[in-house]
């Protein structure tokens, strides 16, 4: 949140300026996000030999204090209110901050595989919402998608490019409810991809990093091990947008429609003049970035960036009101 003057904070104390702005963050769980969940982030510029997300978590937050950015932890965004050229976020029990622009980077929640053990191989051969890099690297190796979504079977096109075989895992009896007919085709057509209903992953083993998972047949029960270092899950992304209100427009899902995405929308209210900033929200000053945003790219690079570039249009903003 970027304020121009001191605002309504109770409890809080004085924060510096950055950047002739002052900027409070306010985290309800513990900084670090999704990402601080991750046991190695290998695809973040700079870190060679990768990080964990922990690491990545705790330099982040010794550089918002050397930029003296104040952080308000434990407490949870519930609402947001328009006062005129003021934006103010409600938090939970009693308090308020009122600011001049406001940056929305609430992200979503993936869901987890629940299997014993797959929880420790996170980042190490268990990924959530992978991408085109992680897809490159499984060359000639089996892997396994589970999720029976269209985000599953995008994942499963993808990754049958460059991996000897895909196996999908789904839950259910068929795919046909749940992921589109051209992706449903295309992966029947597909003669490296094996699709296993009523399947589950019930265990993740390995020294270090993923080596072998344990099936289950969800009508028989039988369980079968099978050797393997790569698992992706497509079991849901929720946003976290409800706080947001009627003012900020989102798609069904709830991700915030930005910039461009507004002038395709129905009703979408946008009242000024000007066109809005790339990253901004259906309500001028309200901005969005990372994961929470429609089509983001769901990873840590492109939320970092999308962050820099929203303070670059918070400067903008303000120098227009
Ligand atoms: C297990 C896992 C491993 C991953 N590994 C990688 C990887 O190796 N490489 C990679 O590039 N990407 C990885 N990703 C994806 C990457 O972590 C995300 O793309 C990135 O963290 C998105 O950042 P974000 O700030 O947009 O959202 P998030 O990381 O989701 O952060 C949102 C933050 O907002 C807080 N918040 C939410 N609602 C409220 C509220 N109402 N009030 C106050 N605070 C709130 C949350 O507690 C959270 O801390 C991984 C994701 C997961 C789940």
């Amino acid at each position: 949140m970027h304020r121009r003057r001191r605002a309504r904070r109770p409890g809080l104390g004085r924060v510096r300026r950055v950047r002739g702005l002052s900027t409070v963050v306010v985290e309800r769980e513990a900084p670090g996000g999704q990402a601080g969940q991750s046991a190695a982030i290998e695809n973040y510029l700079g870190f060679p030999r990768g990080l964990s997300g922990a690491d990545l978590t705790h330099r982040a937050v010794a550089q918002v204090a050397r930029f003296g950015a104040e952080m308000v932890v434990a407490r949870d965004v519930v609402g947001l209110e328009q006062r005129g050229p003021v934006r103010a976020v409600l938090l939970d029990g009693e308090g308020e901050i009122e600011a001049r622009a406001l940056v929305v980077t609430t992200g979503v929640s993936y869901r987890r595989l629940e299997g014993e053990g797959l929880d420790e191989f996170t980042g190490r051969g268990v990924y959530y919402g992978a991408t085109a890099s992680e897809a490159s690297q499984c060359e000639g190796d089996e892997v396994y998608v589970v999720g029976a979504a269209n985000s599953a079977g995008q994942a499963t096109l993808n990754l049958a490019r460059h991996a000897r075989k895909v196996v999908v895992l789904v839950r259910g009896e068929s795919t046909a409810a749940s992921m589109s007919r051209y992706l449903v085709d295309r992966i029947e057509a597909a003669e490296n991809i094996e699709v296993r209903h009523r399947t589950e992953v019930v265990r993740g083993r390995g020294d270090g990093h993923l080596e072998e998972i344990t099936l289950r047949d969800r009508d028989t029960g039988q369980e079968e091990q099978v050797a393997t270092s790569w698992v992706f899950a497509y079991i849901g992304a929720v946003p976290r947008t409800d706080w947001l209100g009627e003012s900020v427009l989102r798609d069904t899902k709830g991700f915030v429609l930005t910039g461009p995405e507004l002038a395709h929308a129905d009703g979408h209210g946008w009242g000024l003049e000007r066109p809005p900033f790339a990253l901004e929200t259906s309500l001028p000053g309200v901005f969005a970035a990372g994961d929470v945003r429609l089509d983001s790219m769901k990873r840590v690079a492109s939320a970092v960036g999308e962050g820099a570039m929203a303070v670059h249009f918070v400067h903008r903003y303000l120098a227009t009101t």
